[in-house]
């Protein structure tokens, strides 16, 4: 495997040809944080012990994949199964036996496609292993930090995959940020989130901010192009980055009462 290193804390891998960073760009960008006992790196072959991938069923057709026990972020990443090509939504860093066996008994990916760069880690690793493209907006350009061969930037709006699957750019947390709109999940159509969408521990509320971990609001201006940008998606069920945030059939409701609340909080 790759002797890459990875940053402990938020999972990206840096490229093995060139030298590391004093500290990791995304970690020390102030979306996120470098933690108080400083930067630590580490690499596949450490990951890999005593870690493996652990699936679950969301729905069907979409399934959870996540490290366990927790690495960096612990987010999961979601495999999308559909009949013109399945798509993984956003990465973890290990691409463990379990994880590679299952998508591969599944029919393998067609591509890799990211909300934001909190979640690339090892994505070349992955798009390597299943020899796909990897889907990024241009606005992440420079947030990209480990650009192999497989990623593929793309500008504008939308960028249409198949079966109506879309991703659609909204930015907010980052220039970049993006949702995956899958029509065929659900009755009203389905959107992965990522951290463009933040659904809330009460899950009556998703929250849209620049800084989750450090809690900084977006500026009013960027709220207003991505509210104008997020508006019109038609969906009634909504997964984001982390287990338990799944909002199943009154996710366009929620949605509207928490924009409703941006709205006013921001005076428009
Ligand atoms: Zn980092
Ligand atoms: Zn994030």
């Amino acid at each position: 495997m790759n002797k890459a290193l990875i940053c402990t804390t938020c999972g990206t891998q840096y490229p093995p040809d060139k030298q590391v960073p004093e500290l990791c760009i995304i970690c020390n960008d102030d979306r996120q944080y470098v933690t108080e006992d400083g930067q630590h790196w580490t690499d596949m072959e450490e990951l890999e012990r005593g870690r493996s991938t652990k699936i679950e069923v969301l729905c069907d057709n979409l399934y959870s994949l996540k490290t366990e026990p927790d690495f960096a972020l612990a987010n999961r990443a979601l495999f999308v199964k559909s009949p013109g090509g399945n798509v993984l939504w956003d990465c973890i860093t290990l691409p463990d036996k379990n994880a590679i066996d299952f998508i591969n008994a599944n029919g393998g990916l067609k591509a890799i496609a990211f909300s934001h760069p909190h979640y690339y880690s090892a994505m070349n690793e992955w798009a390597a292993i299943f020899n796909c493209p990897v889907y990024i907006h241009h606005n992440d350009s420079q947030w990209t930090m480990y650009k192999g061969k497989h990623i593929t930037l793309w500008n504008g709006n939308d960028f249409k995959l198949w079966d109506g699957i879309r991703i659609v750019h909204a930015g907010g947390h980052f220039p970049g940020s993006c949702v995956l709109h899958v029509p065929s999940l659900s009755a009203k159509g389905t959107v992965l989130s990522g951290d463009t969408l933040y659904i809330a521990r009460s899950k009556r509320h998703i929250a849209v901010m620049f800084s989750y971990p450090n809690q900084i609001l977006l500026p009013r201006n960027e709220f207003v192009a991505f509210y104008e940008k997020c508006k019109g998606l038609e969906f009634d069920t909504m997964y984001g980055a982390f287990v338990n945030q799944d909002l199943v059939g009154n996710a366009k409701q929620i949605f509207n009462t928490s924009m409703h609340r941006y709205i006013n909080s921001y005076g428009m």
